[in-house]
């Protein structure tokens, strides 16, 4: 199974277009920090590429990734991308909005996602009317059973369910079940290697547990240190978990979690808060300790 990692920056990205906190202002003076948003590319096939979310960053994570630069054909054809869909762990802005981008899209484009992930897309956010003019685009419901992602792949993607959180967008909308934020776990049938991808975690769950224990490799969310960082940096007066996102560090982060399972573990996601987004922070020790990593973008996961 072959991956490369897209970007590794929650919401905004780092630096985020408005903010001047130090996180962002260091991004803008060291470039070498900057971080797109979160996103993975996963080679499905030879020539056959999937990425999971769709960030508002596509159109320059793809020129940065290899695998996704299209090709001349036969023909003078010059627009054979090799990037067939979007497989979606939820409905929030920042991992969907890239989607619009991909309205050029000649062959169109495949999206997977759980069934209210894909109302939420498809109806409320109304890419389903407003790309049918430009692109073909074919839904497909992604569920616990998990899906081989086309005839010629091996890998098998399936929802593992996290938390009913949902984007303020889709108030009201479809159940209020687990289904609207899942981990993708992404097996290899031919290697028998598991990849987990987590990029918002909003509760530990029993099924959570089980599949990373089974992963051979996990990338989870690292969006705050700690649980006071958003109220302590004065952009919301909810804590990590409030928001969705376990914190690394503390008695309910995940990093003590992360550090007892089998498997190769970094952190994704990261908002411009997190003190892991300077290199040189006392932090990164501390991860070190636990034998935890913070992913990169462009890094390469082959397995
Ligand atoms: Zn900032």
């Amino acid at each position: 199974m072959l991956l490369q990692v897209l970007g590794t920056a929650a919401g905004g990205g780092l630096p985020q277009w408005n903010c001047a906190c130090p996180g962002c202002a260091g991004a803008r003076a060291h470039p070498e920090r900057r971080r797109l948003h979160a996103s993975l590319a996963l080679r499905a096939s030879p020539g056959r590429w999937y990425v999971i979310n769709a960030t508002p960053d596509i159109g320059e994570q793809i020129e940065a990734c290899p695998g996704l630069l299209p090709e001349a054909g036969q023909d003078a054809d010059t627009r054979l991308s090799p990037l067939v869909g979007v497989v979606l762990t939820d409905a929030e802005l920042d991992h969907t909005l890239g989607i619009a981008r991909l309205r050029e899209a000649r062959d169109g484009v495949e999206v997977l996602a759980t069934a209210p992930v894909l109302g939420a897309v498809r109806d409320r956010l109304g890419l389903g009317a407003v790309l049918g003019p430009y692109t073909s685009t074919r839904w497909h419901e992604l569920t616990g059973a998990g899906r081989q992602l086309n005839e010629q792949s091996a890998v098998r993607v399936a929802a593992v369910r996290v938390s009913a959180k949902r984007p303020r967008y889709a108030e009201g909308l479809g159940p209020d079940d687990a289904a609207w934020s899942v981990a993708l776990r992404l097996h290899d049938t031919g290697t028998g290697r598991t990849v987990l991808y987590a990029p918002a975690l909003a509760a530990w769950t029993d099924a959570f547990e089980e599949a990373a224990r089974e992963a051979d490799v996990v990338l989870v969310d690292g969006t705050f240190w700690d649980e006071e960082e958003p109220r302590r940096a004065g952009f919301s007066d909810r804590t990590a978990t409030g928001m969705g996102h376990l914190p690394v560090a503390g008695p309910g982060g995940t990093a003590h979690r992360l550090a007892g399972l089998p498997g190769r573990c970094l952190y994704t996601h990261l908002n411009n808060t997190n003190p892991l987004g300077d290199p040189s922070a006392e932090q990164h020790k501390q991860l070190a300790d636990w034998g935890l990593e913070v992913a990169q973008d462009r890094m390469v996961i082959e397995l």
